[in-house]
């Protein structure tokens, strides 16, 4: 091997018909920044004349031209500068239709200047977190450049695992972008592997619908189970997509219905003029929180002027108002019943609960109550939409670390890549 050889096998330029030439490396400053350019060039006997097509057999048909000088290509960092090929590339005469015609190299495609090696490597940091911004700076392009491969990897493949669907799938909804179709967007889990299975612009039902027809009635047959938010349309339009699914409300979105029932209870007390305006306003979360997991340690309150421990302070607040403190009693219960998988106790509170309840708490009952059919399902079967939880955590991490994203195919993209279910280097 020359010393020529090495310095392409280190630029990982596999193109034989690239020569560099004798004093090929130069330093130069570029924008202010020290760049090192390659001086090379292009040149080999081309087989046809891409513009009329005539095979090259001889001199009689295409012969050399002149240069096409100091064409500039972005390569990856060489040791952390910068780093340029500037190739001139070979020009050729075709004698048939009096044209000419550029060399093409695989380092570069036609017309761009960014080399194919950059662009996959910017694809590959595209899979792991980190800013677009970032990615761009390490790679010496523009963001804009970074975000157009985002475009190139997220336009919808439309049908995901050659049309099989999971055996257990989970849907769920996530504020994703402003530029979604409805204003959440609807992410869909294979809860066999515990991994992403799709993410959709649209939670909308004809939207759900149209996109789970792209798979086969025989494939949508075999989903065993599907874990899914407390949302009643959804249910009716999933038992006639998945004809044999169990549909199991996710555990978590019940406990967060009484929960923002209690919440919102306390926050109708929450006015000036009650005299416990501060101490509601304050102690929110130990309301919230599961009663046993209440210290019984005394610590001082600016707001009691005493010692107290949480389990006072709450039992002081839920005491103040009959109504909170019968709706704060059907909260705990149902937690309880929730974390038990207690059936039993969670239908024995539907049904036998003291009256004298707040209307938040009524209406969270009232939707148990119209679904009780699936609810059972939450107490019977293992599954939860736990998984999905954790990945609309991923979501909102990638999208805070981005800044959020404006448009959805973006954000769309990156969750993909991050989470292994695009391959980069395989063009999709
Ligand atoms: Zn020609």
């Amino acid at each position: 091997m020359t010393h020529i050889d090495y310095i392409k096998t280190m630029l990982n330029i596999k193109d034989d018909n690239v020569f560099f030439y004798d004093n090929c490396l130069e330093i130069v400053k570029i924008k202010g920044v020290e760049t090192k350019v390659f001086n090379a060039y292009l040149t080999y006997t081309p087989d046809c004349c891409p513009k009329c097509g005539c095979i090259n057999e001889s001199s009689d048909d295409i012969i050399k031209w002149d240069f096409k000088k100091n064409c500039k290509i972005k390569i990856t960092k060489v040791c952390g500068y910068n780093a340029i090929i500037k190739l001139d590339k070979q020009r050729f005469y075709c004698k048939h239709c009096k044209k000419t015609f550029t060399a093409s190299t695989s380092i570069v495609d036609f017309h761009k200047q960014i080399s194919n090696d950059t662009n996959l490597n910017i694809k590959l940091e595209l899979m792991h977190k980190g800013t677009e911004k970032d990615i761009a700076r390490r790679n010496n392009v523009s963001t804009n450049h970074v975000n157009r491969i985002l475009d190139s990897i997220a336009i919808d493949k439309l049908v995901k695992n050659n049309g099989f669907l999971p055996e257990i799938l989970g849907i769920d909804e996530f504020k994703a972008t402003k530029d979604t179709k409805s204003k959440m967007a609807l992410i869909i889990v294979d809860q066999v592997r515990a991994n992403i299975f799709d993410i959709n612009n649209s939670r909308l039902s004809k939207d759900i619908e149209s996109y789970f027809k792209m798979y086969s009635k025989k494939e949508r047959d075999k989903v065993k189970y599907i874990t899914v938010d407390l949302y009643k349309p959804y249910y009716k339009l999933l038992k006639k997509l998945f004809r044999n699914a169990v549909l199991i409300p996710d555990r978590f979105h019940i406990v967060l219905q009484v929960r923002d029932a209690l919440d919102k209870t306390r926050i109708k007390l929450c006015v000036k003029s009650n005299p416990n305006y501060k101490k509601l306003k304050k102690y929110w979360k130990l309301i919230l929180k599961a009663e046993d997991e209440l210290s019984e340690k005394k610590k001082y309150s600016k707001c009691f002027k005493k010692d107290v421990s949480q389990i006072d302070i709450v039992t002081y607040l839920i005491n103040t108002n009959e109504e909170f403190y019968n709706t704060y009693q059907i909260y705990q219960g149902i937690l309880k019943a929730v974390s038990n998988r207690d059936k039993e106790k969670f239908l024995n509170i539907l049904y036998h609960h003291n009256k004298n309840i707040s209307r938040y708490m009524k209406k969270a009952l009232r939707t148990f109550k119209n679904m009780e059919e699936y609810i059972v399902n939450a107490f019977d079967y293992d599954y939860s939409n736990g998984i999905t939880e954790g990945m609309n955590n991923l979501i909102k991490q990638i999208k805070h670390i981005a800044c959020g994203y404006r448009k959805f195919k973006h954000l769309k993209a990156r969750v993909m890549l991050i989470k292994g279910l695009l391959n980069p280097i395989i063009e999709n």
